[in-house]
């Protein structure tokens, strides 16, 4: 596992301001009506406005800038100009950024109209999921310590976190060692050591399955009981303190 040194960094915080700032930019055009592909097109127009270039844009074949998921699509959902977003629909919306070489990649859900109770409260636990993995991602701390305080806290709240997906070391390249599992045993797997920088990313579904399937498309991953999903995740940098949060503004 590589550790970044300053100038490295200097580039990545770019990445990663550019990835936030592209979920900034698609915010006001959430709306019911609107197209994926069109969310695609602009996300890839403010990226490269920005001087990078969308990361995801050819990786292993993908078609498209961005991957913008729906309801029972966990990730990797393809834009698609026959796809309106409705009202009461979640969405969400998984961006890299290729800054110099130097890649940031984050996810956000949104609530699309007024959420049933059960949307929202998948929301706002996966929301929250996320921010307590960021919590335990300290120097000096095992790896699945992030793992168990995600999986911990996704659980107590009557929800399932999804196995077959994980997040990653991040950094010349999109997915980098370590994987990071969004479920496991506090105390186990490396080491965590400050300039390491990690993609954290919980995929919670409300269940009570957490077993996925290919879309017909080829690159949605959707729930295979159809359940709702959810998706946060930051590009962070472990510190001797807390960690930095790269992706966000
Ligand atoms: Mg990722």
């Amino acid at each position: 596992m590589a550790l970044r040194n300053a100038d490295e960094l200097a580039f990545m915080r770019q990445a990663g301001r550019i990835a936030a700032l592209t979920l900034e930019a698609l915010k006001p055009h959430l709306q019911p009506g609107v197209t994926t592909a069109g969310l695609n097109a602009l996300a890839e127009e403010t990226l490269r406005s920005y001087g990078a270039t969308p990361t995801f844009l050819g990786y292993q074949g993908f078609p498209s800038a961005v991957c913008i998921s729906r309801n029972h699509e966990v990730v990797h959902g393809l834009p698609r100009p026959d796809v309106t977003l409705r009202s009461g629909d979640i969405v969400s919306i998984d961006v890299g950024a290729t800054y110099q070489g130097w890649v940031a990649d984050t996810a956000w859900t949104y609530a699309i109209g007024s959420l049933d109770a059960t949307a929202q409260h998948l929301i706002d636990v996966t929301h929250d999921a996320l921010f307590v993995a960021i919590a335990a991602a300290k120097a000096g701390s095992h790896l699945g310590d992030i793992s168990a305080a995600l999986q911990s806290y996704v659980e107590s709240h009557g929800l399932t976190v999804l196995r077959e997906l994980t997040g990653h070391g991040i950094g010349r390249e999109l997915h980098e060692p370590p994987t990071i599992l969004n479920y496991g045993r506090a105390g186990t797997g490396p080491i965590l050591r400050p300039g390491m920088t990690l993609a954290i990313e919980p995929m919670v579904n409300t269940g009570p399955g957490w077993r996925t399937r290919l879309d017909a498309d080829g690159w949605t991953v959707c729930t295979q009981d159809g359940s709702l999903s959810a998706h946060f995740e930051h590009t962070l940098l472990v510190t001797t303190g807390a960690a930095e949060i790269l992706t966000s503004l």
